[in-house]
């Protein structure tokens, strides 16, 4: 016999509306630079303004189920794109304006988009796309001012200013009313190791995300918090944490474009900032400056950060100068991202680990043919991974994503301890073949960049006659600061076989990163391999 509750439907305009409701005079605060500047609004006037871009939105043709292409930088305007378009079904398709014009264009087509939204700094960008998507009809400049004065030829497409639009077509349009499996978002992977994929996320999915990031050992999120979202919204929902904000009533706070460590620790101390996200670039910045400039940010306790391993060394930094927990995190595109996360109150701080996945997010150590380990505790294998904000099946494609039992293969090489606790130790598809054997970069870069003067590394495969591949070390040595080969060898002789050495060391002076801020080992393997 059926349950008798109600058929609410898990839909995201329901942040807003509960923001507004309860919240609304609780603010979303936009970096705006030129001199620590920033614009805000409450949830309440948010919510209208949202609803005045739905009208806009549809008035420019677009339907529930059409895709609207963003190239933005995260602002209040973004985040009104975000609502504006979700509230009534239609898909929001996040850009990453740091991606080659041709690599966008192929996603613009990929996904029909006739509407790109694009900060006005990004307007030369955009005017390319346009000229390169005859499918683009409209292009709406937000965040101005900032650079869309500079006048493109725009082709065909109608240009729109955010505020004019509001005035010509925002009647407001009422939200909701749609299936909850209804598509909200559209994100492509960045491609950093084989050619970008598109996740689509639904209202669902990324409602239960919202559910797993609210968790107390996730971000824990309340209505006392001020938290800034320094992960771009374009990538990967920006952790989903401009959906998880509202939802807790906790104030919301935007960099816009100025991401340079002097401008973070400005918001931070003017918005009193407890909680912030973001890659350890980002923070590695901060600190610097705080160290040249002799300042402090009281307010913040926690730090958020993943997508990439963290040294020890530098999270011990960052905790110490900061005076903050580091939560460290795993996640990817495909998992809306949130995977796992280390609760803030972990009494043995140690980067390596990743934390445990929130409920709602179920892991499964495999083999590579996808036979479960025997042993799940205390050995490696290939992260699988089930759960309602995980892919099922890639934008465009008729095969699923998932095996036939409906865990997704991350690609990803982890150790999970007794305690639950999971370590990330590599990418199944960076792994090196030598001579038959595998060898695991990660360990090889989790030793060296653990020494003193070393700032970034990285080890790849080269192809070899004999042994089939062998590992190359990369090295991006601190400033001023020197290590010597010899050095390099003795910090890993005592911890790898002897064959797993590397056979040639390179030096570089800047690492070369990818657009979702990793080093890009593709070109790495293109230049060094
Ligand atoms: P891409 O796969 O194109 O880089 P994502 O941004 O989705 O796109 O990256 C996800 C990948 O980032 C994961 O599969 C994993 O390899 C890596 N990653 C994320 N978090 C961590 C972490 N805490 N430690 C090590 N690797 C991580």
């Amino acid at each position: 016999m059926a349950g008798a509750m109600q058929p609410y439907a898990l839909t995201l305009d329901h942040f807003i509306d509960h923001a507004a409701k309860w919240h609304g005079a609780t603010e979303v605060v936009t970096a705006t630079g030129d001199g620590g500047t920033s614009t805000r609004i409450g949830y309440a006037a948010l919510r209208e303004r949202s609803r005045r871009l739905s009208g806009a939105l549809l008035s420019l043709g677009l339907a529930p189920g059409d895709n609207l292409a963003v190239l933005a930088w995260n602002s209040q305007a973004h985040l009104e794109c975000w609502y504006g378009a979700m509230g009534v079904g239609i898909v929001c398709h996040t850009l990453n304006p740091r991606l080659a014009p041709a690599h966008l264009a192929a996603m613009i087509a990929a996904a029909a988009d006739r509407v790109l939204v694009a900060s006005a700094d990004l307007a030369p960008l955009a005017a390319q796309l346009v000229s390169l998507c005859p499918g683009i009809a409209h292009v709406v400049l937000i965040d101005e001012p900032g650079g869309g004065d500079v006048a493109p030829d725009w082709g065909g497409a109608e240009v729109w200013r955010h505020e004019a639009l509001l005035d010509a077509r925002g009647q407001a349009a009422a939200w909701g009313g749609f299936d909850e499996q209804a598509p909200a978002g559209l994100c492509f992977t960045s491609g950093t190791t084989g050619a970008p994929k598109g996740v689509t996320y639904t209202h669902r999915s990324n409602y239960l995300h919202t559910v797993h990031q609210l968790q107390a050992d996730a971000s824990g999120l309340g209505s006392g918090d001020a938290v800034l979202v320094a992960v771009p919204m374009f990538h990967a929902n920006g952790w989903g944490l401009p959906f998880a904000a509202p939802a807790a009533g906790a104030k919301l706070v935007l960099p816009g474009r100025h991401q340079d460590g002097a401008s973070i620790a400005a918001l931070i101390n003017a918005e009193g900032v407890t909680v912030a996200a973001g890659v350890a670039t980002v923070w590695l910045g901060l600190v610097d400056h705080l160290d040249r400039t002799g300042g402090a940010v009281p307010s913040l306790s926690r730090l958020m950060l993943g997508g990439a391993a963290l040294p020890q060394a530098l999270m011990d930094r960052l905790e110490q100068r900061l005076g903050v927990t580091v939560q460290t995190s795993w996640g990817m595109t495909e998992l809306s991202p949130l995977g796992t996360v280390a609760p803030a109150t972990a009494p043995r701080r140690r980067a390596a680990s990743a934390g445990r996945p929130p409920i709602g997010v179920d892991l499964l150590l495999t083999e590579a043919d996808g036979t479960p380990l025997t042993e799940q505790r205390g050995r490696e294998g290939r992260l699988r991974v089930r759960g309602a904000s995980v892919v099922q099946r890639y934008f465009g494609q008729a095969e699923p994503a998932v095996d036939a039992d409906g865990w997704f293969d991350t690609g990803d090489l982890a150790v999970i301890a007794d305690d639950g606790q999971v370590s990330i130790t590599g990418r199944a598809k960076d792994l090196i073949k030598s001579g038959g054997e595998w060898i695991n970069p990660g360990e090889i870069e989790a030793i060296v960049g653990a020494l003193p003067a070393v700032a970034l590394v990285a080890v790849i495969g080269r192809a070899h006659p004999k042994w089939g591949e062998r590992p190359v070390l990369i090295v991006e040595p601190k400033q001023g600061a020197e290590v010597s080969d010899a050095a390099l060898r003795d910090a890993l002789v005592p911890h790898v076989a002897r064959w797993w050495l590397p056979d040639a060391i390179v030096r570089v002076a800047a690492m070369p990163i990818a657009a979702t801020g990793k080093i890009d080992k593709a070109r790495l393997r293109a230049e060094h391999g």
